[in-house]
């Protein structure tokens, strides 16, 4: 495996861009930053991650986590020594609130620096990740005294947080669970019942860890309505702050996994555990969606930090392997397989992909970023409109984009992409899950057709198809008539299969054509970005940045945004087009 160069003129230039940091830093919420300290942070994050993290990831592939029979789960070795050296530099604080001890950057930022993160080691990262999913959604519904109590030891990394939603019966169904919560006369919960799949559930980087858990309460009426969320440590805590004695929940078993083997996933068995209420009784989804919007776009960054690492390795590999000879390369000589178009389709078909989801997801950032800190409602109200409607856009794509980029960065390496000595498949075997878990591709597909597209009756992808044509009118003033002619034809299929599934009554028709629909739109909104960048390459003094950037947004707007006319007729079809397989189980 190739060493990881955190690609920090590309994360620059896209902070500059896509998440406006500028415009960002100018809000009061962040009056005390200015761009220089900011800078500052993402050179010293991209150093941190590149020294002291990536080095992690391939043993931490090879040896795994692995459990003992007490139960305890122990990490790969250099884990321990990493992960403190991550909270000592204050990396998991970065985008908290000042007043819990957090360094009050933008998330826009803290994502940039969650990319650096998650391409140096996904495994590793994804404990940082759901930590600071349990730090916001203790600070939206936690109470004083529970934010006193969690935030301060989870913000700066010392105790590590979980999401316990899954159980067998419970996937995508969250409604399914049966996790009981039983009140106590002291005002705590009694929590039993079995989680799976539960992510660093068990480990040994810190002495405690802070578990929330949907469950039901005894008046739980069925379904997510019923659900309520708790704080349930792995240690009891006592008056002093201080880890006591263990709580009720065990480790029963860690999966074996195609990829991330570093990150323990843990089924954890709660029996009679103690637990508090966070927020009221039965308003467990709202606080879980907290956390797991959240989560939703740091899994879109996980595509896109292994896409980026698949393609430094597969641009290395290309560099040096010599076979055949290029078109225009002298008789009786080997090229480089860089020098041969198809090598270079695959390599331009990764990179530009990269900076599309990448733009993608630091515009979701920002519009959190104006949603949580603009001082104008209604700017706030829009900002978190355009970041609900983008998030699943991100999440699937994203997601679905790291799989592909890291299966072509094997190809590029030809034979020796499947064997495991390079670490090109590691890339894929880890980017894998990313589709499936915080709410599968599929699901995140329904979400945007089903709950996004409805948002303020339609108003709001309208808004965001406006945008997307602004970037064909401001192609056309540029004098690239080409590319604002693939970019309208990409739009107006996309507005035209928005309005189709607007109009259908019949819900099978349009769940029907939700994953095609994803991929179109995703396409669409990234071929917008491409445009943005282009032009705002112009502006650069880097020539050969600029260059790069005008190649990949070219070449994503000429090839890849075509790939639209051809799935709206999937979105379209209807539910007819998919009754070709029987539902009926073969009888025994
Ligand atoms: C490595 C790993 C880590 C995980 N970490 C965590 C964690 O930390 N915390 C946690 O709570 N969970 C975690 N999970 C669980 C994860 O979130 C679930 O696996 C995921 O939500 C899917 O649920 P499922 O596996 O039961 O699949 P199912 O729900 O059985 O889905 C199977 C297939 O059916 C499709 N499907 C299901 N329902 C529908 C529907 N209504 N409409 C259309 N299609 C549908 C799905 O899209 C999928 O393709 C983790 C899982 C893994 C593998």
């Amino acid at each position: 495996m190739t060493d990881y160069v955190p690609p920090l003129r590309d994360i620059r230039f896209a902070l500059a861009n896509a998440a406006d940091l500028p415009g960002l830093l100018a809000l009061p919420a962040f009056a005390h930053l200015d761009a220089g300290a900011v800078d500052d942070a993402l050179a010293e994050a991209a150093r941190f991650m590149a020294e002291v993290i990536a080095p992690t990831n391939r043993v931490g592939d090879q040896v795994g986590s692995q459990r003992q029979p007490d139960g305890t789960v122990v990490t790969p070795p250099g884990f321990i020594d990493a992960y403190r050296r991550y909270v000592e530099a204050g990396w998991g604080a970065a985008p908290f609130d000042p007043e819990h001890g957090g360094g009050g950057l933008p998330w826009a930022v803290a994502v940039a620096i969650q990319e650096m993160l998650t391409a140096a080691n996904m495994a590793f990262s994804l404990c940082p990740m759901l930590t600071h999913g349990a730090v916001h959604m203790l600070e939206t519904h936690g109470s004083e005294e529970q934010r006193a109590t969690w935030l301060p030891k989870l913000v700066t990394g010392e105790w590590t947080g979980t999401m316990c939603l899954t159980e067998p019966q419970a996937g995508s169904d969250v409604g399914a669970l049966t996790t009981r919560a039983v009140p106590q006369p002291d005002g705590t919960y009694r929590i039993t019942g079995q989680k799976i799949f539960i992510t660093w559930g068990e480990h040994d980087l810190t002495e405690n860890t802070v578990h929330l858990v949907l469950a039901r309460t005894p008046s739980a009426a069925p379904g997510t309505r019923g659900i309520s969320s708790f704080v349930v440590p792995t240690r009891l805590v006592g008056r002093d702050g201080a880890p006591g004695e263990r709580n009720g929940v065990v480790c029963a078993s860690i999966e074996h996994k195609l990829g991330i083997h570093a990150s323990p996933t843990c089924t954890l068995v709660f029996d009679d555990a103690v637990g508090e209420l966070v927020g009221g009784e039965h308003e467990g989804m709202r606080a879980m969606f907290t956390m797991m919007n959240n989560a939703r776009l740091s899994v879109a960054l996980e595509g896109l930090a292994i896409a980026d690492r698949a393609y430094q390795q597969a641009l290395a590999f290309a560099r040096e392997r010599q076979q055949g000879r290029a078109p225009d390369a002298a008789p009786g000589t080997a090229s480089p397989i860089i020098e041969h178009p198809d090598v270079r389709r695959m390599l331009l078909t990764m990179r530009s992909h990269v900076a599309a989801v990448r733009a993608i997801c630091y515009a979701t950032a920002r519009c959190t970023d104006q949603a949580r800190h603009h001082p104008d409602p209604d700017t706030r109200a829009r900002a978190q409109e355009r970041a609900d409607l983008l998030t699943p856009v991100a999440k699937a794509w994203g997601t679905d984009v790291g799989i592909e980029v890291a299966s072509i960065g094997i190809q590029v390496h030809g034979g020796m992409g499947y064997v495991e000595e390079t670490g090109a498949a590691q890339h894929l075997r880890d980017a894998r899950i990313a589709a499936i878990y915080e709410g599968t591709n599929g699901i995140q597909a329904i979400d945007l057709v089903t709950r996004k597209l409805p948002m303020r009756d339609g108003a709001a992808i309208a808004d965001l198809l406006a945008d997307v044509y602004r970037g064909v009118v401001e192609l056309e003033r540029a004098a690239h008539p080409q590319l604002a002619h693939a970019l309208r034809r990409a739009h107006d299929e996309v507005a035209a299969a928005t309005q189709w599934l607007r109009k259908q009554t019949d819900a099978a028709d349009v769940l029907a054509g939700a994953t095609p629909y994803l991929r179109a739109l995703a396409i669409t909104v990234g071929g917008a970005c491409a445009a943005r960048s282009l032009l705002a390459a112009d502006a650069l003094d880097d020539a050969e940045h600029a260059t790069q950037i005008r190649a990949d947004s070219s070449f994503f707007l000429t090839q890849v945004v075509p790939q639209v006319l051809g799935l709206v007729p999937a979105v379209t079809a209807g539910a007819a087009a998919l009754e070709g397989v029987d539902p009926t189980p073969v009888p025994a």
